[in-house]
């Protein structure tokens, strides 16, 4: 494999970025290679980057399903990163909101109880400082933010699990059907298990009626018109390549 210009320029524009989505990530790939073969390039970037603890993974935002390519340091301390990024206030913020966010029963929290942390006497931050920060924050996806509510972002999803794992080790649950830890999805009414939304439409496009994975009652009424549909569908069709 011949590692050329053009790799390096994807993978400059990758870091630069933090992650891209699965349709940027095409076009670029596209004008660089002249195919459309994001997945490959990304492989041999890897083989690169390996040795430098350094990785692309493919991840999906929990709210929107989009899928991302995202550029993940795998020994760097994120915590240390933060902190050359990010005031200590805002940290301790930050900290705060992933902590609600944990802690919560559906994996959000709202806006308006993020301003009230920013009284905390870790935090002291002003309110209209804390909605510049908290909006570059959803811009760069570390949390997403949906009709008033934060969610916790892909980007920290990929980058931050170690964390997470770390201090949330008992608090963190997991899909039941991708096995994947999960932070917001739709949860069975009787046995509590939850299911990331992009998992439940993939799994609904193959079951009617659809029903707990876990329990088999029956599930009404679940709303997936939040996701962008080009994703899921190619993540589908990738998951049912794999099991021919
Ligand atoms: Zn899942
Ligand atoms: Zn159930």
């Amino acid at each position: 494999m011949v590692y050329t210009t053009e790799h390096k320029l994807f993978l400059q524009t990758l870091m630069h970025r933090g992650l891209l989505d699965e349709n940027k990530a095409k076009d670029i790939v596209i004008k660089l290679f002249n195919n459309e073969k994001t997945s490959m390039i990304v492989n041999q970037i890897n083989e690169q980057l390996q040795p430098l603890n350094m990785l692309i993974k493919k991840a999906q935002c929990e709210i929107t399903g989009q899928v991302y390519w995202v550029f993940v340091s795998t020994i760097l301390d994120n915590v240390t990163r933060f902190q050359e990024e990010f005031s200590k206030g805002q940290l301790a913020l930050l900290r705060n909101i992933f902590s609600e966010i944990i802690t919560s029963s559906n994996g959000c929290t709202q806006s308006i109880q993020c301003l009230n942390l920013c009284s905390l006497p870790d935090v002291k931050l002003s309110k209209a400082n804390a909605e510049e920060f908290l909006s570059d924050i959803v811009e760069r996806q570390w949390l997403a933010y949906k009709d008033g509510y934060y969610y916790m972002g892909v980007r920290s999803i990929t980058e931050l699990m170690p964390y997470f794992r770390a201090t949330y080790e008992n608090n963190l649950c997991t899909c039941c059907l991708c096995k994947q830890v999960i932070f917001h999805g739709e949860k069975c009414k009787q046995c509590q298990s939850l299911l990331h939304l992009y998992c439940l439409k993939k799994f609904a496009m193959v079951t009617n009626p659809v029903e707990c994975p876990t329990c088999h009652a029956a599930f009404h009424n679940f709303d997936l018109s939040g996701l962008v549909d080009d994703s899921t569908a190619s993540m589908y069709e990738e998951a049912k390549a794999k099991r021919r």
